[in-house]
């Protein structure tokens, strides 16, 4: 049984039957024949179906965004903003796969040469819980439209949120069996890949799994795409809009109780501003309020799973241990961690070399540009950076620096449908979004014809 524990209150909401293996190779099969025929449908016809998916997201955005708040914790307007980002998803591919998928001519010595975009079959997608419709939407939205189909292994605790996607696009008169959840646990997605018929994966999650799913693929010769975890730095030089930054950065890294891959994780300040941030930002981040998930009033609710609270405040514990100070927070009930900010930090502290997954910020001070480039680099992730300054034509000369997916100047880090998603070391490969992510998962055919 696969359960969902909500994890405000430790009751079970949800209750799945896990798949046996010959259930999953049935819906494979069953997903795998209607390819055969969705492969075939014009743009139009999947454009129409796609923008009718935004609109059931858009009609049902609160019932979706409840089950996100029972099965997960997150506060229910953010959930809400999740969902109505997925329909914008929906309609943007909608509206542009047909132009990023056109044919491209190229003239070479035969009468005509081009490179047609096909599909490829099933795609599997692993997915984690955090943003448990829009991870999902951001990968099934240009895969759909480029003519693929798709299984989704959703994280064990929001198969509710897998159940109601699945029904979004049933609803939305996608012919039976485009989409569908498989309800397995993680030791079964080895089968799923090794099944003929699925064509490629994507993960979006830890490097472990990232790891064992992208071995797993290799060894059958199949793509795949990982987008894995971040340790983000955002930067704060001494010319910036204080008060500007200050709010960017409370919600870089609060937002969704702090459990994204793209939130502010290291707090890089200019020494001749740190104090002055530092108190305006202690006092930002006490305002926020923090309690239910289903309270529209809470910015702060509770991580996904007790285990991830204990495991954060065991990173801020041995940080303290070596040295580390607490300047706001650092207390746990169950599923509950104090919004928390820690000083004093060196660079071996679990606060700010491994990723934090849950509302802790790191902070340290730099004297030059240099050096923040340098401290922001010293990570094995490379998923991307902010940073605060009114002088571009500096930042600009520096940004080559950034061993980073994607650089944000005076803006946190964020997923936008019209631009590329995705890192570089540990962080993983293959992008996401625009005509990048709808390209991952083609069959790029070379035509010649002379
Ligand atoms: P996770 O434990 O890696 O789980 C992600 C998915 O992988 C789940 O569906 C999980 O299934 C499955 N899985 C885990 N181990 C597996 C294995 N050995 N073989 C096959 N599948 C496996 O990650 P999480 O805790 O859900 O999510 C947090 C991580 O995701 C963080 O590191 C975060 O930074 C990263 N993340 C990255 C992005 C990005 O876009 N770069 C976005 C969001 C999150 P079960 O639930 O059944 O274990």
């Amino acid at each position: 049984m696969i359960q969902s524990i909500n994890p405000y209150n430790g009751e079970v909401v949800y209750e799945f039957k896990e798949l046996t293996e010959e259930e999953v190779n049935e819906t494979i099969d069953h997903v795998n024949n209607t390819y055969l025929e969705w492969k075939k449908t014009s743009f139009e016809e999947r454009k129409q179906l796609m923008e009718k998916a935004a609109e059931v997201l858009k009609s049902n955005a609160k019932e979706y965004a409840k089950v996100m708040s029972l099965e997960m914790g997150k506060p229910i307007t953010q959930a809400i903003a999740e969902v109505e980002k997925c329909a914008w998803v929906c309609t943007y591919y909608a509206h542009n796969a047909e132009d990023f998928l056109t044919k491209e001519f190229i003239k070479t010595d035969a009468f005509k040469s081009y490179v047609s975009y096909e599909p490829l079959g099933v795609i599997l997608a692993v997915m984690p819980w955090n943003y448990p419709f829009w991870q999902v939407f951001r990968f099934a939205a240009p895969s759909l439209m480029a003519g693929n189909t798709a299984v989704l292994k959703h994280a064990s605790n929001v198969m509710k949120c897998a159940e109601l996607i699945e029904d979004v696009f049933t609803k939305a008169g996608f012919p039976k069996n485009v989409f569908k959840s498989l309800y397995i646990k993680s030791d079964k997605v080895e089968n799923v890949i090794k099944n003929p018929k699925v064509k490629a994966v994507t993960l979006t999650g830890s490097k472990p799994a990232g790891s064992k799913v992208a071995s797993l693929a290799a060894s059958e010769i199949k793509k795949s795409v990982l987008e894995l975890g971040g340790n983000n730095a955002f930067i704060v030089l001494k010319d910036a809009d204080i008060e500007e930054a200050v709010k960017t950065a409370v919600n870089a890294r609060y937002q969704n109780t702090g459990q994204s891959c793209i939130a502010a994780k290291r707090l890089l300040l200019h020494e001749d501003i740190a104090t002055d941030f530092l108190a305006k930002y202690k006092e930002a981040v006490s305002d926020k309020k923090s309690g239910d998930p289903l309270d529209e009033d809470t910015y702060i609710g509770v991580m996904a799973r007790e285990d991830l609270a204990e495991e954060l405040e065991g990173q801020v514990n041995k940080s303290v241990e070596m040295g580390a100070t607490i300047f706001l927070g650092g207390k746990r009930k169950g599923a509950y961690y104090e919004p928390t900010i820690v000083t004093d930090i060196t660079f071996d502290m679990p606060v700010f070399k491994e990723e934090t997954f849950g509302p802790v910020i790191s902070v340290v001070t730099f004297k030059t540009v240099e050096e923040a480039i340098k401290i922001s680099n010293n990570s094995d992730f490379g998923l991307g950076v902010s940073v605060f300054t009114k002088d571009f034509k500096q930042i600009e000369k520096y940004l080559p620096e950034f061993d980073e997916g994607a650089v944000f100047i005076n803006e946190m880090v964020k997923s936008d449908p019209r631009l590329p998603f995705g890192g570089i070391k540990i962080s993983g490969y293959g992008r996401e979004l625009s005509h990048h992510g709808i390209k991952e998962f083609v069959n790029t055919k070379t035509v010649y014809l002379k």
